[in-house]
Protein backbone atom coordinates (compact mmCIF):
# COMPACT_ATOMS: atom_id res chain seq x y z
CA UNK A 1 0.00 0.00 0.00
CA UNK A 2 1.42 3.49 -0.70
CA UNK A 3 2.06 5.60 2.04
CA UNK A 4 1.03 8.73 2.97
CA UNK A 5 3.38 11.83 3.41
CA UNK A 6 3.23 12.02 6.89
CA UNK A 7 3.93 8.16 6.93
CA UNK A 8 7.00 8.01 4.85
CA UNK A 9 7.73 11.41 7.27
CA UNK A 10 7.76 8.92 10.38
CA UNK A 11 9.41 6.05 8.83
CA UNK A 12 11.98 7.52 7.33
CA UNK A 13 12.71 11.08 8.60
CA UNK A 14 11.52 10.77 12.80
CA UNK A 15 14.29 9.99 15.36
CA UNK A 16 16.94 10.58 13.10
CA UNK A 17 19.93 11.81 15.29
CA UNK A 18 19.46 13.28 18.74
CA UNK A 19 21.22 16.36 20.47
CA UNK A 20 20.45 18.43 24.20
CA UNK A 21 20.57 21.52 21.55
CA UNK A 22 17.30 20.37 20.16
CA UNK A 23 14.58 21.50 22.25
CA UNK A 24 11.63 20.80 19.44
CA UNK A 25 12.79 18.48 16.06
CA UNK A 26 10.12 16.60 13.43
CA UNK A 27 6.86 17.23 13.65
CA UNK A 28 6.12 21.16 14.70
CA UNK A 29 5.67 23.77 12.27
CA UNK A 30 9.31 24.93 13.24
CA UNK A 31 12.88 23.17 15.21
CA UNK A 32 14.13 25.02 18.68
CA UNK A 33 17.13 24.77 18.94
CA UNK A 34 19.45 26.09 22.05
CA UNK A 35 22.50 27.94 21.56
CA UNK A 36 25.38 28.76 23.97
CA UNK A 37 25.59 32.08 25.44
CA UNK A 38 27.44 34.60 23.35
CA UNK A 39 27.27 32.25 20.28
CA UNK A 40 26.28 32.98 16.56
CA UNK A 41 24.39 30.44 14.50
CA UNK A 42 26.06 29.64 11.13
CA UNK A 43 24.15 28.21 8.40
CA UNK A 44 24.30 26.74 4.79
CA UNK A 45 22.49 25.07 2.61
CA UNK A 46 23.88 22.72 -0.84
CA UNK A 47 21.44 20.62 -2.85
CA UNK A 48 22.50 17.63 -4.78
CA UNK A 49 21.01 16.74 -8.07
CA UNK A 50 20.55 13.25 -9.55
CA UNK A 51 23.14 13.48 -13.03
CA UNK A 52 24.23 16.61 -11.94
CA UNK A 53 25.98 15.78 -8.46
CA UNK A 54 25.54 12.01 -8.63
CA UNK A 55 24.86 8.91 -11.18
CA UNK A 56 21.45 8.31 -11.73
CA UNK A 57 21.25 4.76 -9.61
CA UNK A 58 23.09 5.74 -6.92
CA UNK A 59 22.68 3.56 -3.93
CA UNK A 60 20.09 5.73 -1.87
CA UNK A 61 22.83 4.96 1.48
CA UNK A 62 25.51 7.11 -0.72
CA UNK A 63 23.04 9.93 -1.78
CA UNK A 64 21.89 10.42 1.89
CA UNK A 65 25.88 9.91 3.45
CA UNK A 66 26.99 12.97 0.65
CA UNK A 67 24.61 15.43 0.89
CA UNK A 68 25.25 15.32 4.36
CA UNK A 69 29.12 15.19 3.94
CA UNK A 70 29.01 18.24 1.73
CA UNK A 71 26.65 20.30 3.36
CA UNK A 72 28.49 19.35 6.60
CA UNK A 73 32.06 20.53 5.33
CA UNK A 74 30.72 24.10 5.33
CA UNK A 75 30.09 24.44 8.15
CA UNK A 76 34.38 22.71 9.44
CA UNK A 77 34.88 25.39 6.98
CA UNK A 78 33.45 28.29 9.35
CA UNK A 79 34.91 26.66 12.53
CA UNK A 80 31.62 25.72 13.56
CA UNK A 81 30.40 23.02 16.56
CA UNK A 82 27.21 21.15 14.37
CA UNK A 83 24.04 21.87 15.78
CA UNK A 84 21.56 20.34 13.75
CA UNK A 85 20.13 20.02 9.96
CA UNK A 86 16.97 20.18 7.80
CA UNK A 87 16.15 18.10 4.82
CA UNK A 88 14.37 18.94 2.03
CA UNK A 89 13.64 16.16 -0.73
CA UNK A 90 12.02 15.87 -4.29
CA UNK A 91 10.84 12.47 -4.77
CA UNK A 92 9.66 10.86 -8.37
CA UNK A 93 7.94 8.45 -6.09
CA UNK A 94 7.43 7.14 -2.81
CA UNK A 95 9.96 3.57 -3.35
CA UNK A 96 10.04 2.46 -0.04
CA UNK A 97 13.18 0.25 -0.70
CA UNK A 98 15.48 3.38 -2.04
CA UNK A 99 13.79 5.40 1.43
CA UNK A 100 14.73 2.75 3.44
CA UNK A 101 18.75 2.64 1.56
CA UNK A 102 18.64 6.59 2.34
CA UNK A 103 16.86 6.64 5.69
CA UNK A 104 19.77 4.13 6.84
CA UNK A 105 22.66 6.44 5.54
CA UNK A 106 20.85 9.76 7.13
CA UNK A 107 20.98 7.72 10.09
CA UNK A 108 24.48 6.44 10.33
CA UNK A 109 25.85 10.34 8.98
CA UNK A 110 23.95 11.74 11.43
CA UNK A 111 25.47 10.06 14.27
CA UNK A 112 28.82 10.56 12.98
CA UNK A 113 28.80 14.25 12.27
CA UNK A 114 26.86 15.07 15.37
CA UNK A 115 23.77 16.66 13.15
CA UNK A 116 20.52 15.30 14.56
CA UNK A 117 17.50 15.97 11.78
CA UNK A 118 14.97 18.79 13.32
CA UNK A 119 12.43 19.41 10.19
CA UNK A 120 12.35 19.36 6.68
CA UNK A 121 10.51 18.92 3.47
CA UNK A 122 8.84 16.52 1.16
CA UNK A 123 7.76 16.79 -2.58
CA UNK A 124 6.85 14.85 -5.29
CA UNK A 125 9.12 15.44 -8.50
CA UNK A 126 13.14 15.03 -9.76
CA UNK A 127 15.14 13.47 -7.21
CA UNK A 128 16.25 16.39 -5.87
CA UNK A 129 18.01 16.56 -2.28
CA UNK A 130 18.88 19.77 -0.13
CA UNK A 131 20.28 19.99 3.07
CA UNK A 132 20.39 23.05 5.31
CA UNK A 133 23.14 22.46 8.77
CA UNK A 134 23.13 24.62 11.31
CA UNK A 135 26.03 25.26 13.42
CA UNK A 136 27.00 27.30 16.02
CA UNK A 137 30.38 29.42 17.45
CA UNK A 138 31.54 32.11 19.68
CA UNK A 139 30.43 35.40 18.33
CA UNK A 140 34.14 36.52 18.20
CA UNK A 141 35.51 33.45 17.03
CA UNK A 142 34.47 31.87 13.83
CA UNK A 143 36.46 31.03 10.87
CA UNK A 144 36.40 33.11 7.22
CA UNK A 145 37.54 33.41 3.95
CA UNK A 146 38.83 36.74 4.76
CA UNK A 147 41.45 37.12 7.08
CA UNK A 148 44.69 36.50 5.03
CA UNK A 149 47.31 38.26 5.43
CA UNK A 150 51.00 38.12 3.39
CA UNK A 151 53.33 35.33 5.13
CA UNK A 152 50.84 33.77 6.12
CA UNK A 153 51.74 29.70 5.86
CA UNK A 154 48.87 28.40 2.89
CA UNK A 155 47.81 24.70 4.63
CA UNK A 156 45.16 21.60 3.59
CA UNK A 157 44.11 18.75 5.81
CA UNK A 158 43.84 14.85 4.67
CA UNK A 159 45.02 14.02 0.89
CA UNK A 160 44.16 15.96 -2.58
CA UNK A 161 42.50 14.55 -5.47
CA UNK A 162 40.91 11.35 -4.43
CA UNK A 163 37.97 12.32 -4.65
CA UNK A 164 38.18 13.16 -8.66
CA UNK A 165 40.02 9.81 -8.97
CA UNK A 166 37.20 7.75 -7.15
CA UNK A 167 34.02 9.47 -9.27
CA UNK A 168 36.62 8.51 -12.91
CA UNK A 169 37.00 5.24 -11.12
CA UNK A 170 32.89 4.67 -11.03
CA UNK A 171 32.54 5.88 -14.68
CA UNK A 172 34.81 3.58 -15.81
CA UNK A 173 37.68 5.91 -17.43
CA UNK A 174 40.19 4.88 -14.76
CA UNK A 175 40.71 1.28 -14.25
CA UNK A 176 41.91 1.03 -10.35
CA UNK A 177 42.70 -2.31 -8.23
CA UNK A 178 41.02 -3.53 -5.42
CA UNK A 179 41.65 -1.45 -2.04
CA UNK A 180 42.71 1.36 -3.71
CA UNK A 181 39.74 1.77 -5.70
CA UNK A 182 37.73 0.82 -3.37
CA UNK A 183 39.25 3.99 -0.77
CA UNK A 184 38.84 6.33 -3.72
CA UNK A 185 35.43 5.60 -4.51
CA UNK A 186 34.34 6.00 -1.00
CA UNK A 187 36.50 9.07 -0.91
CA UNK A 188 33.39 10.13 -3.20
CA UNK A 189 30.61 8.67 -1.87
CA UNK A 190 31.24 9.97 1.56
CA UNK A 191 32.99 13.39 2.08
CA UNK A 192 34.72 13.69 5.18
CA UNK A 193 33.94 16.67 6.58
CA UNK A 194 36.89 18.17 8.67
CA UNK A 195 34.69 19.17 11.79
CA UNK A 196 36.67 18.56 14.85
CA UNK A 197 40.06 20.32 12.71
CA UNK A 198 38.05 23.08 11.84
CA UNK A 199 36.89 24.08 15.03
CA UNK A 200 40.62 23.34 16.64
CA UNK A 201 41.27 25.99 14.07
CA UNK A 202 39.40 28.71 15.11
CA UNK A 203 42.10 29.79 17.48
CA UNK A 204 44.64 29.07 15.03
CA UNK A 205 44.35 29.77 11.27
CA UNK A 206 43.56 33.21 9.51
CA UNK A 207 41.64 31.78 6.99
CA UNK A 208 40.02 28.94 5.94
CA UNK A 209 37.87 27.54 2.89
CA UNK A 210 36.61 23.96 2.42
CA UNK A 211 37.90 22.27 -0.59
CA UNK A 212 34.93 21.79 -3.54
CA UNK A 213 35.76 22.69 -6.44
CA UNK A 214 39.01 22.05 -6.57
CA UNK A 215 42.28 23.37 -4.94
CA UNK A 216 43.20 26.02 -7.56
CA UNK A 217 39.54 27.21 -7.48
CA UNK A 218 39.12 27.53 -4.00
CA UNK A 219 42.18 28.32 -3.32
CA UNK A 220 41.42 31.58 -5.92
CA UNK A 221 38.78 32.24 -3.72
CA UNK A 222 40.11 32.63 -0.36
CA UNK A 223 42.72 34.74 -2.30
CA UNK A 224 40.45 36.89 -3.88
CA UNK A 225 37.97 37.62 -0.55
CA UNK A 226 41.30 37.76 1.92
CA UNK A 227 42.87 40.66 -0.83
CA UNK A 228 45.86 38.74 -1.20
CA UNK A 229 47.86 36.54 -3.35
CA UNK A 230 48.63 32.99 -3.29
CA UNK A 231 51.36 30.83 -4.42
CA UNK A 232 51.33 26.91 -4.59
CA UNK A 233 54.52 24.56 -4.88
CA UNK A 234 52.69 21.62 -6.66
CA UNK A 235 55.88 19.51 -5.07
CA UNK A 236 54.36 19.76 -1.82
CA UNK A 237 50.48 18.16 -2.61
CA UNK A 238 49.72 14.98 -0.43
CA UNK A 239 48.79 12.55 -2.32
CA UNK A 240 47.26 9.08 -1.03
CA UNK A 241 48.86 5.80 -1.46
CA UNK A 242 45.92 4.53 -3.67
CA UNK A 243 46.25 7.65 -6.12
CA UNK A 244 49.55 6.78 -6.79
CA UNK A 245 48.63 3.23 -7.38
CA UNK A 246 46.06 3.87 -10.29
CA UNK A 247 47.40 6.87 -12.17
CA UNK A 248 50.58 8.39 -13.35
CA UNK A 249 51.90 11.82 -12.09
CA UNK A 250 50.82 14.22 -14.63
CA UNK A 251 47.16 12.73 -13.53
CA UNK A 252 47.55 12.70 -9.99
CA UNK A 253 48.80 16.41 -9.91
CA UNK A 254 45.73 17.17 -12.41
CA UNK A 255 43.44 15.76 -9.73
CA UNK A 256 44.98 17.47 -6.94
CA UNK A 257 44.94 20.86 -8.11
CA UNK A 258 41.82 21.00 -9.75
CA UNK A 259 39.74 17.81 -9.13
CA UNK A 260 36.64 18.79 -6.88
CA UNK A 261 34.91 17.30 -3.56
CA UNK A 262 37.58 16.68 -1.91
CA UNK A 263 36.22 18.47 1.17
CA UNK A 264 39.44 18.80 2.67
CA UNK A 265 39.88 22.14 4.51
CA UNK A 266 42.12 24.90 2.78
CA UNK A 267 43.46 27.11 5.40
CA UNK A 268 46.29 29.75 6.42
CA UNK A 269 48.02 30.11 9.71
CA UNK A 270 50.57 33.01 10.75
CA UNK A 271 54.36 32.54 9.88
CA UNK A 272 55.25 30.73 13.54
CA UNK A 273 52.17 28.58 13.88
CA UNK A 274 52.86 24.71 14.21
CA UNK A 275 50.78 22.39 11.90
CA UNK A 276 48.06 20.85 13.07
CA UNK A 277 48.26 16.77 12.50
CA UNK A 278 47.42 15.70 9.37
CA UNK A 279 47.72 18.52 7.51
CA UNK A 280 50.37 19.86 5.25
CA UNK A 281 52.25 22.99 4.45
CA UNK A 282 51.51 23.46 0.17
CA UNK A 283 52.59 27.47 0.16
CA UNK A 284 52.72 30.75 1.18
CA UNK A 285 50.16 33.92 0.81
CA UNK A 286 52.01 36.81 -0.49
CA UNK A 287 50.83 40.38 -1.95
CA UNK A 288 49.19 40.86 -4.65
CA UNK A 289 46.29 38.96 -6.02
CA UNK A 290 45.22 35.05 -7.92
CA UNK A 291 46.77 32.07 -7.52
CA UNK A 292 50.10 30.71 -9.18
CA UNK A 293 51.66 27.58 -8.74
CA UNK A 294 54.83 26.03 -10.48
CA UNK A 295 52.72 23.26 -12.79
CA UNK A 296 49.43 24.25 -14.61
CA UNK A 297 46.67 21.70 -14.60
CA UNK A 298 45.01 20.43 -17.81
CA UNK A 299 41.45 21.65 -16.73
CA UNK A 300 40.16 24.45 -14.08
CA UNK A 301 38.11 23.93 -11.25
CA UNK A 302 34.28 22.57 -11.36
CA UNK A 303 32.00 25.33 -12.87
CA UNK A 304 27.87 25.19 -12.92
CA UNK A 305 26.37 26.91 -15.87
CA UNK A 306 29.74 27.00 -19.05
P1 LIG B 1 4.26 22.30 7.30
O1 LIG B 1 3.09 21.99 6.42
O2 LIG B 1 3.89 22.89 8.63
O3 LIG B 1 5.35 23.04 6.62
P2 LIG B 1 5.09 19.63 6.75
O4 LIG B 1 3.81 18.95 6.54
O5 LIG B 1 5.86 20.03 5.52
O6 LIG B 1 4.89 20.86 7.70
O7 LIG B 1 6.04 18.72 7.64
C1 LIG B 1 5.60 18.17 8.86
C2 LIG B 1 6.79 18.01 9.79
O8 LIG B 1 7.68 17.07 9.24
C3 LIG B 1 7.59 19.31 10.01
O9 LIG B 1 8.08 19.30 11.33
C4 LIG B 1 8.74 19.15 9.01
O10 LIG B 1 9.87 19.86 9.46
C5 LIG B 1 8.96 17.65 9.02
N1 LIG B 1 9.49 17.14 7.74
C6 LIG B 1 8.89 17.12 6.53
N2 LIG B 1 9.66 16.55 5.59
C7 LIG B 1 10.83 16.22 6.23
C8 LIG B 1 12.04 15.63 5.82
N3 LIG B 1 12.27 15.26 4.55
N4 LIG B 1 12.99 15.45 6.74
C9 LIG B 1 12.79 15.85 8.02
N5 LIG B 1 11.69 16.40 8.47
C10 LIG B 1 10.70 16.59 7.59
MG1 LIG C 1 3.27 24.52 9.28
Amino acid sequence: MALTEFQLIDRFFANVGDSSSVLLGVGDDAAALDLPPEHVLLVSTDTLSETVHFPANTRGFDVAYRAVGTAASDLAAMGAAPLGMLLSVSLPRADTDWLADFSAGLREVSALMQLPLVGGDTTQGALSITVTVLGSAPKAGYLTRRGARPGDRLCVSGTLGDAAAGLSISSGETLGDGSAATFLVERFLRPSARLELGQRLRDLATAAIDISDGLLADAAHLASCSGVAIEIDAGALPLSEAIQRVADPAQQLDWALSGGDDYELLFTLPPDSALPIECTQIGRVLEGHGVSCDVRPQRAGYEHFV
